[in-house]
């Protein structure tokens, strides 16, 4: 902080200084009522200046110079709050984000395992699949083997059943023709 004051001098022949702490126009530092003032360059210290002004101005810069750093104080210690706010907002963010950090990593753990036990699985699938299909042929390949063996049979079989349905009802209508006839009998005609 830089004061700056200025020596006035009216038709009295002590210089009075301009009240730069109220910033009068019209009074001095002092109280001195100006009359016709001249104000005087700054740092051009008249011989004469008012004993009560410059007691004023040591006071008034002791009071300036006490607010100025009462002030620069309040502003560190504002920052200091500030800051420790600050970074205890950043250490809050922190441990959060360590939580977060954790629970990541075991998520992505849990997920690793999950997916190892995915392919592991998929893999046995796959086995059980090829399995299941080998099977799957093998098993085409016995039903149609049994359907030839079965179809064999059926074509075999068929030929010895039908022989005696054609031939003994045709025995049999003769016989019962030869019968009905009367005399001769079914063996003795079929022998
Ligand atoms: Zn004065």
């Amino acid at each position: 902080m830089r004061l700056r004051f200025r020596y006035v001098r009216d038709r009295s022949a002590i210089a009075h200084i301009w009240d730069y702490i109220k910033g009068r126009q019209d009074h001095a530092l002092c109280g001195h009522g100006y009359e016709d003032p001249v104000e005087l360059q700054t740092g051009e210290r008249p011989r004469r200046v008012c004993r009560a002004c410059q007691a004023l101005m040591s006071q008034a810069e002791a009071v300036l110079w006490r607010k100025a750093a009462e002030e620069a104080i309040a502003s560190k210690r504002k920052s200091g709050r500030e800051y420790t706010s600050l970074s205890a907002e950043y250490e809050a963010l922190w441990s959060e984000y360590e939580v977060y950090a954790v629970d990541y990593e075991s998520l992505r753990t849990d997920y690793e395992d999950l997916y190892n036990q995915y392919e592991e699985l998929r893999v046995d699938y796959d086995r059980l699949e090829r399995k299941h299909e080998t099977l799957r042929v093998h098993a085409e390949n016995q039903r149609r083997m049994l359907a030839i063996l079965q179809g064999k049979r059926a074509a075999k079989s068929p030929r010895d059943k039908s022989r005696k349905p054609i031939s003994s009802p045709k025995t049999a209508v003769y016989a019962k023709a030869v019968d009905g006839s009367g005399g001769i009998g079914y063996d003795a005609k079929e022998a």
